[in-house]
């Protein structure tokens, strides 16, 4: 077959369209697959403002300390992990200061959930558990619902022996920072001897960082 310009400019005019698309599809992938793997982990507290404490156990180091724990747990399974600290200081000076650099880094990564790891304490030793907190003007109940019966199921059940803790809902300025499913995980009381030394106990952070990931993993993989 004779070869004509008019046949060489079709085949270069193909070959531009096959580019193009090959190029778009190649972004949008890029652009999607990002944003709905990327993580937020908040370390609650740090600097100065150690959170709450019993003896030398600190709320701001536990927490600074699981979120290395799920991170790495994450990071295994293909997130990109953004936190707003990553060291034993504060992110400004002053608690206003701090919470809004945490809400720019929230914001500037575009992450499809944002979990906050916190400690809590209560005057009755006996109270215990991994409870998880929402903003109840936001609509993210039913995500704080499932990582609660998520944590119910492997973590409460087997540690505290109880599996009907409710999330609950209240007014956090952490969880306000922007459209994404936004969530407080309060990982035990430091005021409770047996989920203080659970804490301290690495095996027992890794099992609670693995249910905590799983609740990640089954929330997000439906977005993808
Ligand atoms: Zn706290």
């Amino acid at each position: 077959m004779l070869i004509t310009k008019k046949h060489i400019y079709t085949i270069l005019v193909i070959l531009c369209i096959i580019l193009i698309n090959v190029f778009s599809l190649v972004l949008v992938l890029t652009t999607e697959f990002g944003d709905s793997k990327t993580i937020v982990i908040d370390a609650g507290h740090g600097g100065i403002d150690g959170g709450v404490s019993i003896g030398t156990v600190v709320e701001a180091d536990l927490t600074l300390q699981l979120a290395f724990e799920l991170k790495e747990i994450l990071e295994k399974a293909d997130y990109k992990v953004v936190l707003t600290r990553d060291s034993k200081l504060a992110l400004g000076d002053g608690k206003k200061a701090d919470m809004q650099a945490r809400r720019e880094v929230i914001d500037s990564c575009n992450p499809v959930m944002m979990i906050s790891l916190h400690i809590n304490k209560f005057a009755d030793s006996n109270v215990r558990g991994v409870r998880v907190f929402y903003d109840d003007t936001n609509k993210h109940k039913d995500s704080a619902e499932r990582m609660q019966s998520v944590l119910n199921s492997r973590v409460n059940k087997v540690f505290v022996g109880r599996s009907d803790f409710k999330s609950s809902g209240g007014d956090f300025y952490i969880t306000k920072c922007s459209e994404v499913t936004s969530l407080i995980i309060e990982c035990g009381f430091i005021s409770s001897p047996q989920d203080r030394e659970l804490l301290l106990n690495p095996q027992y952070r890794i099992k609670l960082c693995g249910a905590i990931a799983d609740g990640v993993v089954s929330m997000t993989s439906n977005s993808l």
